[in-house]
C-alpha cells in the first residue's frame, strides 16, 4: 500500500489539472479540450514543461513565464487537493473495491462543481446529470445487490431538498437537490452524514461571515450551500459509515 501511494498521488495531480479546466471552462459552454491553456493576460499559451501540476507553478513561482502577470494560486492548491483526496480515499478504501472506485468517482465530481458553485452559485446540470448517471451505472456494474440502497437514499435525500427549494426557494436551489440524488447515488445511506456535515459547516460559516461583516451584507457573501455539500460528500466517503454505525448503535 505505501508504494502505491505515488501513482495514485500522480494520477490525482493530473486528474485536479484537469478538475481546473472543468471548472474555469464548463459553466462557460467552451471546449474542455481545444484550445491549449493560454495566459488570461498575454494570451501566449502555456507550454507543456510549464503546465506540470504544482511543480510548475512553484519553479515560475506563480507568475506567467512571457508577461509575469500573476498566475492565481488556486491552481496548485486544486492539483494538490485533488492528490490528497485520492491518496486518502486509496487509504481508507482499498481493500473493498466498490467503496473505492464509487468514493474516488465522487470526490472527483464534487472539485469541480464545488469551484464553479462558489465562483458562479451555480451546480451545473451538465455535471450533476452526467454525474448521477455514472453513479448509476458504477454502482449497478460493481455492486448490484447495493443497488437498491442507494438509489432509495438518493430518492429519499434529493426529494426532500427538492421539496425544501420548491418551498423555500431562497434557502436552497434545484441544483443542491441534483447534487443530493448524487450524493445518494454514491454513498447510499452515508448520504446523511453528508448532509450534516452540510448543514454544520454551512451553519457555521454562515455565522461567522454575518458576525464580521453583519447581516445585511452577510446576505450577499454568503458561500453556497453546494460547496458545503461538496464538503460533506467528502466526509462521507471517507468516514461515512463508521459515523452511521455509531449513530445506530447509540439507538440501541
Ligand atoms: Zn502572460
Amino acid at each position: 500500500m505505501p508504494l502505491a501511494i505515488v501513482p495514485v498521488a500522480l494520477f490525482g495531480l493530473v486528474i485536479g489539472s484537469f478538475l481546473n479546466v472543468v471548472a474555469h471552462r464548463l459553466p462557460d459552454r467552451r471546449s474542455l479540450v481545444k484550445p491549449r491553456s493560454a495566459c488570461p493576460s498575454c494570451a501566449t499559451p502555456v507550454k507543456p514543461y510549464d503546465n506540470v501540476p504544482v511543480l510548475s507553478w512553484l519553479l515560475l513561482r506563480g507568475r506567467c513565464r512571457s508577461c509575469a502577470a500573476p498566475i492565481s494560486a488556486r491552481y496548485p492548491l486544486v492539483e494538490a487537493g485533488t492528490a490528497a483526496l485520492w491518496v486518502a480515499v486509496a487509504a481508507v478504501h482499498h481493500a473493498d473495491t466498490t467503496k473505492l472506485v464509487l468514493g474516488l468517482a465522487l470526490v472527483t465530481i464534487l472539485v469541480p462543481l464545488a469551484l464553479i458553485d462558489f465562483d458562479r452559485q451555480i451546480l451545473p446540470n451538465r455535471i450533476t446529470y452526467p454525474a448521477f448517471v455514472a453513479g448509476m451505472v458504477l454502482g449497478f456494474a460493481i455492486d448490484p445487490a447495493g443497488q437498491p440502497d442507494r438509489l432509495l437514499a438518493a430518492a429519499i435525500a434529493g426529494g426532500t431538498i427538492g421539496l425544501v427549494a420548491l418551498l423555500m426557494p431562497r434557502g436552497m436551489g434545484m441544483g443542491d437537490a441534483k447534487l443530493l440524488a448524487v450524493l445518494g447515488v454514491f454513498l447510499g445511506s452515508s448520504v446523511a452524514v453528508a448532509v450534516a456535515v452540510a448543514l454544520v459547516s454551512g451553519t457555521l460559516v454562515g455565522a461567522i461571515i454575518v458576525g464580521r461583516v453583519g447581516m445585511a451584507a452577510g446576505r450577499k457573501t454568503a458561500v453556497p450551500f453546494g460547496v458545503f455539500l461538496a464538503l460533506g460528500g467528502v466526509v462521507a466517503v471517507l468516514a461515512g459509515e463508521p459515523v452511521v454505525e455509531w449513530y445506530l448503535s447509540t439507538l440501541g
